[in-house]
């Protein structure tokens, strides 16, 4: 009989289409198949097979292509993510499959270049500049070098032409060798580590994979399944031990209609006998966490499956990958969405092959193709960098709880500071939970104390207060290193003109610029629209009357040049000069204590051992509370618990100081008696009370559009048809947050339902209802939006 495919494309498409399969040509599920689409040929995946006697007018097959299929539980993994975000099947996919792009599939081999250790013969600013990159004699990509050197590609083809680079062929890196697990540790762990250890490894034989694995009908699998096989549980919902939490992306709740069945009842029957979903390892800042699921990792090689480490900022984890190999023997394959094509291509297939059994990645790792996927570690959950807020709006660390219990493994979520969410399922035992409460080696965590601003007041025009500035003195005239925290890039965040008022505003957003001294420009930190900073105001003319208000980090950096002439200070942000090597560098150089002085944005608050810190000054801890977002207070504790938590990591104790205008908001007296536990309570009884996630589940619709009364009618036109049922509200459409982004302007409609609602039906029900955006006019969705 002829068999017909339905074929999943990479595209934002809802549904697979059916093609034919030619005779001759043996299809399965997964198989990676070259398809016609229209006049044009595309790729796509087999999402169903059947034999089928009237397939006779369907498009054939084209041909099957030679990569890895896509494994079982990978394409449940699409279909969950779909079903969960709203987000087009084709477009969850496309996650999955990130296939090399055209480009980079025809260079066959890459060109690198490097010093040949001749001077250029016309010398240029440029060229020199170039030429300082190269002289570490390293080889770099041309495009690569450019870019660091700040530099056009002409540049760097003038300076080969010249002789002065030579050019060398790039050969693709082996993936990367397997790690040793028994490779001879360098130091024991401590009795706490080894107990925590030995629970992770304990892990690997209570999971075992989700039961719908086997089931025919994979709708199952999807959050808020209806159950097709009359398995619905309609035992109400017991409000003192809920069955369901709804936070938990493999969670559901009941449909709207009342007839739904819970997905947790099919999984696990109840929670008392119900296998943690993930475990949380919550330790704080140097407690040796690290070191702790390392061993789970080792476990996990050892039993010849692939594990995979997820971090939330893959491009400064130096430090992380020279531990890795100190305890393993080599370093891991890394993935992030920046990496090369051919890399990726071969890592891609090393992966599917079994070959690769580390991998260490960004979010998007978390759609590599394993075959035998034995752990899942989510370092740092509770980071907002897991959440993609662009195309498909998912989680990281919740699709990382999926995908563990798809592919049956342990999923380890690891923070000195977890999220609000994971501490929840802590306590309804939907978690495990490893507490490592002290640091390792028996040193203290820093003494924190506020510097009350309304008091100690710095001089005009100057932001470290008098306490700050005697206590930076202090550690550096002893020889240690201060670091001056300000979440804040650029010099200013807004410039006004003191003449006429005006204020300089970004053209296609409702943002503020930002003044970066360093580059003599305005910038909007939202679409990086740039500006020269004019010499007279644009409104009035009047020279010499613009006006920074406010810190930046590079403004904090000239004042303490300022009071400390003759110390070693380094700047560090995103906006780094020279780019990501460059910054590492830095970041390096701070490690080896060569600097005095460290200013920086979050950039440096997070996951970095400086051992020769040993003062954190936060000089505006007050920044983030006032957003009027809810979980800004979670937030601002998390961040300040990181930053301050980077003093005394080495042999000296440390301390903090924070200057804050408000010391006894619940977020900083916390953070100053260090009742963090005290302060998680507070805050989960507060969202508790108010309904908001995890109590309450929250989905927010942003409508744009090119004009604003076009963006707001069609918001309006979907809120009069939202018709919301008993235990959901429609609140909106209101402006967002951002009214203005990109030239586009945005309003809000946000969906607040009780838990246990399935709020993905309601949702897909009143879309299904709501007027199709026309012309420019664009819905996106976002389910558990961060902020809200
Ligand atoms: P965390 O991730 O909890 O902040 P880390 O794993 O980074 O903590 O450990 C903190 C510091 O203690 C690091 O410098 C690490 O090298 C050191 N350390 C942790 N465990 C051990 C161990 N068993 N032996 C030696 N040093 C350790
Ligand atoms: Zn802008």
């Amino acid at each position: 009989m002829p068999q017909v495919a339905d074929i999943l494309i990479p595209l934002a498409l809802d549904t697979a289409y059916s093609y034919a399969v030619p005779t001759g040509l043996t299809l399965k599920d997964g198989d990676v198949v070259q398809i016609p689409l229209g006049p044009r040929e595309t790729i796509g995946v087999v999402w169903g097979v059947e034999d089928r006697a009237s397939g006779g007018n369907l498009r054939p097959v084209s041909g099957a292509i030679e990569v890895a299929p896509l494994s079982e539980p990978l394409r449940r993994l699409v279909d969950w993510l779909a079903r969960y975000t709203l987000a087009p099947k084709g477009s969850a996919l496309a996650m999955a499959l990130r296939l090399p792009d055209e480009n980079a599939r025809t260079e066959i081999v890459r060109i690198g270049v490097r010093s040949a250790g001749k001077p250029a013969s016309r010398p240029t600013k440029a060229r020199e500049k170039v030429l300082a990159v190269a002289a570490d004699g390293e080889v770099r990509g041309k495009s690569a070098l450019a870019k660091e050197a700040g530099v056009s590609l002409s540049v760097v083809d003038g300076l080969i032409d010249d002789g002065a680079l030579e050019t060398i062929a790039l050969v693709p890196e082996p993936v990367a060798l397997p790690p040793d697990p028994d490779f001879p540790r360098q130091m024991p762990l401590s009795e706490a580590q080894a107990e925590a250890a030995a629970k992770l490894i304990a892990a690997f034989d209570t999971v075992s994979p989700f039961p719908q694995m086997q089931g025919e009908d994979r709708d199952d699998l999807a959050v808020g399944a209806v159950s097709s096989k009359g398995e619905a549980e309609d035992r109400p919902q017991d409000e003192a031990h809920p069955r369901t939490f709804p936070h938990d992306p493999l969670l559901p709740g009941s449909a709207p209609n009342g007839g739904g069945a819970a997905l947790s009842s099919q999984a696990g029957r109840g929670d008392s006998h119900e296998v943690p979903r993930a475990i949380l390892l919550e330790g704080v800042t140097g407690s040796g966490k690290t070191e702790v699921y390392f061993e789970a990792v080792a476990e996990c090689v050892r039993r010849g499956r692939q594990a995979l480490v997820l971090m939330p900022e893959i491009a400064l984890t130096a430090q992380f990958l020279d531990r890795f190999a100190a305890r393993f023997g080599v370093r891991p394959a890394t993935w992030h969405s920046g990496i090369g094509g051919r890399r990726r291509e071969r890592l891609r297939a090393g992966v599917a092959a079994g070959e690769v059994s580390v991998v260490v990645g960004a979010r998007s790792a978390l759609f590599l193709p394993f075959t035998d996927l034995g752990l899942i570690v989510v370092d740092e959950e509770h980071e907002s960098a897991y959440k993609q807020e662009d195309g498909v709006h998912y989680h990281a660390r919740d699709m990382a709880v999926v995908r563990g219990r798809l592919e049956g493994c342990p999923v380890v979520l690891a923070s000195a500071t977890p999220s609000i969410e994971s501490r929840v399922n802590t306590q309804r035992g939907r978690y495990g939970h490893i507490v490592l409460p002290e640091r390792f080696g028996g040193r203290r965590l820093p003494d924190i104390t506020a510097i009350d601003m309304r008091l100690d007041k710095p001089e005009r025009g100057r932001f470290l207060s008098p306490p700050m500035v005697a206590a930076v003195k202090k550690a550096v005239a002893d020889g240690e290193q201060a670091l001056l925290f300000l979440n804040r890039r650029g010099y200013a965040p807004l410039t006004l003109c003191s003449a006429c008022g005006h204020r300089y505003q970004c053209r296609n957003c409702s943002t503020w610029l930002v003044e970066h001294r360093f580059r003599r420009a305005l910038v909007c930190h939202h679409c990086g629209y740039t500006e020269r900073k004019p010499e007279a105001c644009v409104e009035c003319g009047t020279f010499d009357h613009l006006t920074p208000c406010g810190p930046g980090v590079e403004r904090i950096a000239e004042e303490a040049a300022e009071l400390f002439p003759d110390k070693r200070i380094i700047v560090l942000s995103s906006d780094f000069p020279g780019g990501t090597e460059r910054l590492r560098q830095e970041l390096e150089a701070v490690a080896a204590g060569e600097c005095d002085i460290v200013i920086g944005t979050q950039l440096v608050a997070k996951g970095h051992n400086f051992p020769y810190l040993t003062l954190v000054g936060v000089l505006d801890a007050d920044i983030g509370l006032t957003s009027g977002d809810p979980r800004a207070a979670e937030r601002t504790f998390q961040l300040l618990q990181q930053v301050t938590g980077r003093a005394g990591r080495g042999e000296r104790p440390g301390r903090a100081l924070v200057q804050t205008y408000q010391p006894d908001h619940p977020v900083i007296a916390a953070l100053l008696s260090g009742e963090a536990e005290r302060f998680y309570e507070e805050e989960i009884h507060a969202r508790e009370a108010a309904g908001l996630p995890p109590f309450g589940r929250l989905a927010a619709l942003i409508v744009s559009a090119a004009q604003r009364e076009v963006a707001e009618a069609h918001g309006q036109a979907m809120a009069r048809v939202a018709d919301p049922p008993p235990g959901i509200m429609v609140l909106g459409p209101a402006e967002a947050p951002l009214a203005l982004v990109r030239g586009r302007y945005r309003f809000r409609l946000l969906v607040k339902t009780d838990r246990g609602i399935d709020i993905q039906s309601y949702l897909r029900d009143w879309l299904a209802r709501s007027p199709k955006p026309r012309g420019n006019t664009k819905v996106t969705i976002d389910v558990d939006p961060q902020s809200f």
